[in-house]
């Protein structure tokens, strides 16, 4: 690489990697559960964010572990509250596609100042109906980090 300066070699390897050969296992809940069933779940997942979704595995929305915190210091009882009424909704998700680079979704992340993106398959784009297919995470960015930093060819 010709006077190239490492930085330019780093974005170029960044812009080459695929969203769909990073992502991890999609962690769900369903619309109808309540916060009480996604506090265990974030805790049997050992996640951060759930993907809230319809039949079909279709996205309907995100739960974070602040949107949890906010319910969890209100007076409401956990075990009735669905999580559809705590979640951030659709069309108001920021999502990837496996087909995007990992550059592309690491900078969704950064610009949105959120830890997650759930990796869709668009079923439908004009009335956003999306499958989820995987995260995205600020965990994934990190082990791509790791695994450049230990690949000591490039
Ligand atoms: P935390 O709230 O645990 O710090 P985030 O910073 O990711 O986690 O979430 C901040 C807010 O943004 C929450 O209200 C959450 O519902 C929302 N959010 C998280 N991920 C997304 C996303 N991919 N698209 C839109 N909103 C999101």
């Amino acid at each position: 690489y010709a006077g190239k300066k490492n930085d330019e070699i780093f974005g170029e390897q960044l812009r080459k990697m695929h969203v769909k050969d990073y992502k991890a296992v999609p962690a769900v809940i369903a619309e109808t559960a309540t916060v009480y069933d996604a506090i265990v779940t974030m805790f049997v997942e050992d996640c951060g964010t759930l993907s809230v979704v319809k039949e079909h595995g279709i996205l309907s929305g995100v739960i974070s572990r602040k949107d949890l915190l906010k319910v969890a210091i209100g007076k409401q009882e956990l075990d009735t509250v669905p999580v559809s009424l705590v979640m951030t909704r659709m069309p108001n998700i920021v999502t990837v596609t496996g087909e995007e680079t990992v550059y592309e979704a690491a900078r969704k992340l950064v610009e949105n100042a959120i830890d997650s993106l759930p990796v869709v398959k668009v079923i439908d784009a004009l009335t956003k109906k999306f499958e989820v297919v995987g995260r995205f995470t600020k965990t994934t960015v990190t082990k791509i980090l790791v695994e450049l930093g230990s690949n000591r060819d490039i």
